[in-house]
């Protein structure tokens, strides 16, 4: 089989670069080692920037994301048992995010993507790739225990951190920026209606909270956790008694409960792989970088390494310039290490570390205080969160 982009990987990122590609009447196959119930099973994030909804709709496929998506024009640092709310709206000259659950974009894409009958190639196993360091890239994989060939112009590694694209690049020739956090994130998603209507980041001495939801009766919460954590030890009540505690008294009041359908545990770390572009492979999404999920950033991060990656090539193929092929990796590292800096700056303020003592809090509290009450400080927050310009 010969196609124009080989694209591994079917999460948000190989799915969005896929629908552009499909739309401009760019030829591509995706490939994934796992089957599409499978990925539509993960929950995961629910912050869209207006950049990232502004490509879903250029992928003409945000339809039922404008009709069920909920715009958010602000949220609530909460603190010293009480919160503040940062108003993103007035502060960015009217910029605004939607809270629209990771699982549904991905639904959304690849129902357009079997209505325009373009290639998903799912469950294939051992995917390979070949020969990206010269003019002859192709990938091979396994299925039904038949070993298939896909000659392609360039490989989009899209397969998340653990997949064989960043793992094919010879150690030497990649560069990478590690920080593991010394917690985790216990999250639970409950069919109740949210706490409060916009999202409430709380900073507390038992640790971080987050109140966020996927829709106006579905709710996720998560609070911060020790790594050496069990789910199993982790029943409704516990958690539900846990989150109070570290909400101010009057969500504590409202929070209203039901039985979990998803509990989980997510370690948080900052990762970066540099170059993100070796020879006719591109590693986009969390293929090359990781973010904790504190400031909302990993899907937007995805969409826009797609952004460059997406132009770039339209621009290979339809003006015959390589330009911002070239440009792709410079392009999207400038974006990507400005949201690493911001997550990891939200992490540190918001999260009690082990060795968070009493001066520490009162420090934590402190900047809280400064970055609630000074309009300068406030606007800096909400540029970052509402997500800078690609
Ligand atoms: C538990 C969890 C919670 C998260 N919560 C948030 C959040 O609240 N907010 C936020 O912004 N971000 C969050 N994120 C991050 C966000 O989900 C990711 O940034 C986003 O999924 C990146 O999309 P991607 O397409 O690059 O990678 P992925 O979503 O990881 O998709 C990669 C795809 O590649 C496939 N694949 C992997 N290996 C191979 C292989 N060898 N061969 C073929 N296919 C392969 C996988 O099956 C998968 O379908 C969370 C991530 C996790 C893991």
């Amino acid at each position: 089989m010969r196609t124009q982009i080989a694209i591994i990987g079917s999460g948000p990122s190989g799915l969005l670069l896929g629908q552009l590609l499909t739309v401009a009447g760019i030829d591509n196959v995706i490939l994934d080692r796992v089957g599409k119930d499978y990925i539509l099973g993960r929950v995961r994030a629910g912050v869209l920037e207006e950049g990232t909804v502004g490509l879903l709709d250029e992928a003409k496929s945000a339809r039922r994301l404008h009709a069920e998506g909920l715009p958010h024009d602000g949220f609530s640092l909460a603190f010293d048992g009480r919160d503040h709310r940062i108003d993103l709206h007035g502060l960015t000259g009217g910029k605004r995010v939607t809270v629209y659950g990771q699982t549904e974009v991905t639904r959304d894409l690849m129902v357009e993507r079997e209505a325009s009958g373009t290639l998903t190639i799912y469950d294939a196993v051992n995917v390979t790739l070949h020969d990206f360091g010269g003019n002859a890239p192709y990938v091979t994989y396994e299925k039904h225990g038949v070993t298939h060939r896909i000659d392609c112009d360039f490989i989009a590694g899209c397969d998340g951190f653990h997949g064989a694209s960043r793992k094919a690049v010879p150690e030497k020739a990649i560069g990478t920026f590690e920080k593991v956090y010394p917690f985790g994130w216990l999250g639970l998603l409950a069919d109740v209606a949210p706490v409060n209507h916009e999202l409430i980041y709380a900073n507390h001495p038992r640790g971080f909270a987050l109140c966020s939801m996927r829709s106006a009766t579905r709710s996720r919460y998560y609070i911060q956790c020790s790594l050496d954590e069990k789910v199993e030890d982790w029943s409704d009540d516990r958690f539900w008694d846990e989150l109070r505690r570290r909400l101010p008294a009057h969500h504590a009041q409202a929070l209203k409960t039901a039985p979990s359908f998803e509990k989980s545990i997510a370690p948080l770390r900052s990762f970066v792989a540099e170059p993100m572009r070796l020879g006719r492979l591109f590693l986009v999404g969390d293929a090359a970088h990781i973010v904790p999920p504190t400031g909302a950033k990993g899907l937007n991060l995805a969409a826009s390494d797609v952004h460059y990656l997406f132009e770039g090539l339209r621009e290979f193929y339809g003006e015959r310039s390589g330009a911002g092929i070239d440009a792709y990796s410079q392009k999207a590292l400038a974006r990507v290490w400005k949201a690493v800096r911001f997550s990891w700056w939200m992490t540190t303020m918001m999260h009690r570390f082990p060795d968070t003592g009493d001066f520490d809090q009162k420090i934590q509290e402190a900047e809280l205080d400064y970055l609630t009450h000074s309009r300068a400080a406030s606007t800096a927050l909400a540029e970052n969160y509402v997500g800078l310009p690609f």
